[in-house]
């Protein structure tokens, strides 16, 4: 690491302390972009590097609510609006309690360069807030969303910002966030992605980060003349991503014997099905259970709970041939990479953002593990989530075959710009490198098209 980088991240920690997870994102895209800095001295002049880690504008509201049994709840809301360099603030919204600004910074300043790698022109944000809907009714989910959209209307907007769905929220938050929305503006647009098909989204939108994140697995295997045919995979998660995470490696004849939720995993040795897939659907978006119940219901299977104090997740530590985090940051330790790698894990794709600690990645860039980091594996989300604004501005919608088609197009033109770009700059196959230097040179030309603003 230059000196230069080495006081920008000092700078970082000491400006916003408190914020590991910022501190994290922005180390790791400041050492891959070191070289390009040294090529480009016009970069360093206009201080675009200083200027991208500090958001454009930062949101933090009160969100007030009333629950079932009439008490009064008080919550906290945010909206980071990161880069607009080339478009409108776009990027998800978090429901859980583990929310809070450094974690909803370090998710909006990956978007800036995953959105950018999208080749769409949408600029970065994300939001939420530290409410969890887990064992909340829909009546008090409604109330919530319709509280926190009150104060966000008046910063959002389909040419301003453009809110989407993230952990803890699905299409349901997403519609109750829509009608709030639609009642105070008076206006139907398309202000938030993830809508539901009847009145606004997009086919495939639900499927694209999970999709996505398969394709681009494929893609790495295919630059080895492998395919995902037969081969043993970990999946971790039970939500939105992890389930259509499965469903591809399905379709693409590949087994999976893992999936989780915070609380526990299942180990299924002889595989999931479009059965077993389906019960799983059920379980996790209508009746709202734990993954714990798969193992009452198939005999073939095992649920073990997760033990937070453990320096490793067992879930990683069955053989296989791929692995797909899909819950959250920071759930491959250093320990658990080394247990991919020692059973032979042949790539890791992520599905989630930043699932993989600092050392875990160290781990899999020393061994043979094709890498590839969230913010290109499942840029697959907001691809599409910018193919949906495309459709609501045309007041078209495409068909499902279309939007896949397109959706798989991208993801191999990500996976292409990964690789020219970690060439570029001598760090050929490296795809955090790759990702990092082709999201921020087309963000950084923008802002020094635009000026100091
Ligand atoms: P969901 O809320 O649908 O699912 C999240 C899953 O991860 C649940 O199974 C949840 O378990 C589990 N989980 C959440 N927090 C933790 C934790 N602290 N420890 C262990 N497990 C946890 O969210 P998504 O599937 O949408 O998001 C998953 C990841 O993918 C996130 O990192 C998100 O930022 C990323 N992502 C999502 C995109 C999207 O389009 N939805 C786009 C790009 C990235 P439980 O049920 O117990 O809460």
């Amino acid at each position: 690491m230059s000196d230069y980088i080495q006081e920008l991240v000092e700078g970082v920690k000491a400006k916003n302390p408190a914020e590991p997870e910022f501190h994290q994102a922005v180390e790791e895209v400041a050492e891959s972009v070191g070289p390009v800095l040294d090529k480009h001295p016009e970069y360093r002049q206009s201080k675009i590097l200083e200027r991208i880690i500090e958001p454009e504008r930062v949101i933090m509201f009160r969100v007030p609510w009333v629950d079932d049994q009439g008490d009064v709840q008080v919550n906290r809301g945010f909206r980071i609006e990161m880069n607009s360099a080339i478009g409108p603030y776009k990027g998800g919204l978090r429901f859980h309690p583990s929310v809070n600004l450094g974690i909803l910074k370090f998710l909006a300043f990956e978007q800036v360069f995953k959105n950018s790698l999208t080749t769409l022109p949408m600029g970065g944000g994300k939001g939420g807030s530290d409410f969890d809907p887990k064992g909340k009714s829909d009546n008090e989910v409604m109330r919530f969303c319709q509280s926190f959209m009150t104060e966000l209307a008046r910063h959002i907007g389909p040419d301003t910002d453009v809110p989407a769905g993230d952990i803890g929220v699905g299409g349901r938050e997403i519609g109750y966030l829509f009608g709030q929305y639609k009642r105070l503006r008076n206006e139907f647009t398309g202000v938030l992605t993830g809508k539901g098909l009847d009145w606004g989204g997009s086919k495939i939108r639900t499927e694209a980060t999970g999709y996505g994140s398969v394709y681009f697995a494929a893609e790495m295997l295919k630059t080895r003349d492998l395919t995902l045919e037969d081969k043993t995979c970990l999946v971790s998660g039970a939500g939105n991503v992890a389930q259509f995470t499965i469903e591809k490696i399905l379709q693409l004849g590949g087994k999976v014997i893992t999936f989780s939720d915070s609380n526990g995993y299942i180990h299924d040795p002889e595989g999931l099905n479009e059965e077993k897939l389906e019960y799983l659907k059920t379980l996790k978006n209508i009746r709202r259970g734990r993954v714990k119940e798969y193992a009452e219901k198939y005999s073939s299977a095992t649920y073990t709970p997760l033990d937070y104090d453990k320096d490793h997740n067992p879930l990683w530590d069955h053989k296989a041939d791929c692995a797909f985090p899909s819950a959250t940051q920071n759930e491959i330790s250093g320990k658990d990479a080394q247990n991919l790698v020692d059973n032979g894990v042949k790539v890791v794709s992520e599905g989630a953002n930043m699932p993989t600690t600092p050392e875990g990645i160290e781990i899999f860039q020393n061994s043979d593990v094709l890498f590839a980091p969230g913010k290109a594996a499942n840029a697959g989300g907001v691809a599409v989530s910018g193919l949906e604004m495309s459709q609501n501005s045309m007041r078209l919608s495409w068909s499902r075959d279309e939007v896949d088609s397109r959706l798989h197009n991208i993801m191999k033109e990500i996976h292409k710009s990964c690789l020219q770009a970690a060439e570029k700059y001598s760090t050929a196959g490296n795809y955090v490198d790759g990702a990092n230097i082709a999201g921020f040179l087309k963000v950084a030309d923008a802002m020094l098209d635009q000026g100091v603003v």
